[in-house]
Formats: structure tokens, sequence, C-alpha cells
């Protein structure tokens, strides 16, 4: 069989050589940073990515590492509780630093070879994907979008998601391992803002009088866990519209409030095993398989992009999302429904 080379370690590319070895591809895989690392994510891992990790035989090491279940989300704004709501489908939230170090470990087990530490070159060319995560766009439509995360422990929830609305972003708590919680937010600034690495807790820890305030009152911050992220672009692309063979955020990435992203790096991995594994034994041509992938991947995601698009316009509009506040008051059911259509 032909080896196949993966630029990038991420949920997708690592996903994605999983997939491959166990059909016997020799695969390569390389990655800038190193294993274990913290990663600016939600670290809640909900929708059909979890059939794909239990297909991969992968879900038992999971909750061996402390994976907590998920099985109800709490959204507020300020301080009142907007919904209360029990999920269709548990989620899993496990630590990034844990979960890629866990699928890192096992692809070392299944004969691949990882490099790491190096930047490749991501040129498209045949044998090679490219699953190396968002492309930056310093501003969009004069916005700078950041993202920051850290852990933090004593800290109580009344769920196993939180979502709270602020004026600058929204920021989501959940459970993860060891009694820990993850608090991770998405910001939005017109202005750059320079001192992160001194202000992140206050990004972090909402409004004075806010319901998230009070949840972190007493939290006791992993200082090392902190990590931050910029230039996101949140713009919708398809994937055959892309140069070269594309999964994961290296398509597009699905804006974080839909804490969908991970779902769709390890779904989108998953559909691009097959003619990936049949161009390595010669069954297609590389053309073919590029384009079999990026119709597969479009056919998967298109709708729920363009919902997780209102959805985000929802979340930083004013109007919008007073409008989407008072329709949740009216039709309790309105968040549920907006949540099975970004999965
Ligand atoms: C604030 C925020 C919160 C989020 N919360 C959630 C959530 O709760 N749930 C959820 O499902 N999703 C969430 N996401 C989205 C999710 O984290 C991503 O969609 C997912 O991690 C994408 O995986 P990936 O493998 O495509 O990319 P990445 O995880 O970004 O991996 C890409 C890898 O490629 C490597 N790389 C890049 N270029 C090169 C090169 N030239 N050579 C070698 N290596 C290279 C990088 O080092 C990196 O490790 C969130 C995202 C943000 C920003």
């Amino acid at each position: 069989m032909k080896p196949v080379t993966i630029v990038g370690g991420g949920l997708a590319g690592l996903t994605l050589a999983l997939g491959l070895r166990r059909r016997g591809v020799p695969v390569k895989l390389s990655d800038a940073g190193t294993y274990p690392r913290h990663r600016v994510c939600g670290e809640y891992l909900s929708g059909r990515a979890i059939s794909v990790i239990q297909s991969l035989g992968l879900r038992s090491g999971l909750d061996h590492l402390g994976a907590v279940e998920s099985s109800d989300v709490i959204i507020s704004r300020g301080s009142s509780v907007l919904a209360r709501r029990r999920l269709p489908q548990p989620a899993l939230c496990l630590s990034r630093y844990q979960f890629d170090r866990f699928l890192v470990d096992q692809l070392t087990r299944e004969g691949a070879e990882v490099q790491t530490g190096q930047r490749s070159s991501a040129q498209p060319e045949e044998g090679v994907i490219l699953a190396t995560g968002r492309q930056p766009a310093a501003t969009e439509h004069g916005w700078r979008w950041f993202g920051l995360k850290a852990h933090a422990r004593h800290v109580t929830l009344g769920a196993g998601l939180e979502m709270h609305l602020s004026s600058r972003g929204y920021i989501g708590l959940c459970r993860i391992e060891d009694a820990q919680v993850n608090v991770c937010g998405l910001f939005r600034s017109r202005t750059p803002v320079p001192d992160l690495s001194t202000s992140w807790k206050s990004w972090l820890s909402g409004e004075s009088g806010s319901l998230l305030a009070q949840r972190l009152r007493q939290a006791d911050w992993d200082e090392t866990s902190f990590s931050s992220i910029a230039a996101l672009s949140l713009v919708p692309r398809r994937a055959v519209d892309r140069e070269g063979l594309r999964i994961g955020d290296a398509v597009t990435m699905i804006p974080p409030v839909t804490g969908n992203g991970m779902s769709m790096a390890i779904e989108g991995a998953d559909l691009a095993t097959g003619p990936v594994a049949d161009w390595s034994s010669g069954q297609l041509d590389w053309p073919s398989t590029t384009q079999k992938v990026a119709k597969l991947l479009d056919h998967a995601f298109s709708t729920r992009l363009r919902h997780a698009r209102w959805l985000q316009h929802a979340m930083f509009d004013p109007f919008t999302q007073s409008l989407a506040w008072n329709l949740s008051r009216i039709f309790p059911a309105f968040p549920s429904l907006l949540f099975r259509l970004t999965r």
C-alpha cells in the first residue's frame, strides 16, 4: 500500500491516522507542537463523533482517563438563567491535554511514524492530507476574534455544561477529569487586546454580579493550563473550493458556541478514511480521492455550518440576542431546536 502523510496532529489528523492504520495503511504524521499540551477548546465533545470514537474502540480509554459524561446544559445571561435542558445524547468532557496525548500514544502503538516539534510543508500534493487547523484571519468585518481557556478547581456547576453570555462574548464551563472545570471563552474586540497574559482571569470571570462571576468566586486556577488563540476566522467555507485534501478546521471552522468543532474534525476524518485507504491500495487516483472527500464533507456539514452562523450572530448582536432570548422564553423548545440543527 502507498504511504500517506498527514500534516497536523489535532483531532482530525490523529483520528484519520488511526483509521488508516486500522486498514493497514502506512502513515506518517507530523505536528508543529509537542504532546501533551493545553489547547484553547471548550473540551466538550458532543454529537456524532462519540459514535466514531466508539467504533474505533477508544471510548473505554477515554473513560479510564476520567472523561465526564454531561447530560444537561444551562444557558445564562447576567444573573438570570434562560434555559436548563437535558441533552438528547450525553456529551463527553475531557481535557485536550489528556485526549490528544491518549490518541497519539495509541497511534504510536499502532505503528504510525509520528514526528513532533517541527513545522512541515503544508503544500497540497499527492498522498498528503492537510489537517493543519484553522486558517488565521487578523480581522473579520473589523472584529478581532480570540479565545481563552484555563482549568480551575473549587467551582460548583448547576449542570454538566454552563454557557454564560456576556457583552464581550460567551464563556462555557464544563466538568472534566480530576474534579476540574474547564473555563473557555470566545470574545471579540475592535482594537488589539495586548495584555491577555495578565488579564485573562478577568475576561473569563464575567461581569460582577453575574452568575458566572458567582460560579468562579472561589476558583483555584491552574495557571499552567492557560492558553489563548487569536486571529480566528468564523466564515464558513466549502471543502470543494479548497486546494488539496483537507479535513477538520483546515477546511472551515464552525463557531465554537455549537460545541461541534471537535466532532466535525473527528467525523470528517472518519469520512475521509475510506477514500484515502482506497487511494493507498491503488483503487482511486488522487484527484478523485480529493474530490470524493470534499463532497462527503460538504454534504455532511453544510447545513450545520449555515445554522451555526446564525447562532453565532445571535450570540453577539444585541438585537438578535434579545430576540433569541425572548423566543426561548415563549417557546421553551427553541434552544433544543438550535442545538439539534447544529449537529
Ligand atoms: C474558543 C474555542 C472553543 C471551542 N470549544 C469547543 C468545544 O467545546 N467543543 C468542540 O467540539 N469544539 C470546540 N472548539 C473547536 C475545536 O477545538 C476545533 O474545531 C478542533 O480542535 C479542530 O481540530 P483540527 O484537528 O482540525 O485542528 P487543530 O486541533 O487546530 O490541529 C491542527 C494541528 O496542526 C498543526 N499544524 C499546523 N500547521 C502545521 C504544519 N505546517 N506542520 C505541522 N503541523 C502543523 C498544529 O500544531 C495543530 O496541532 C473550540 C474552538 C475554540 C476556538
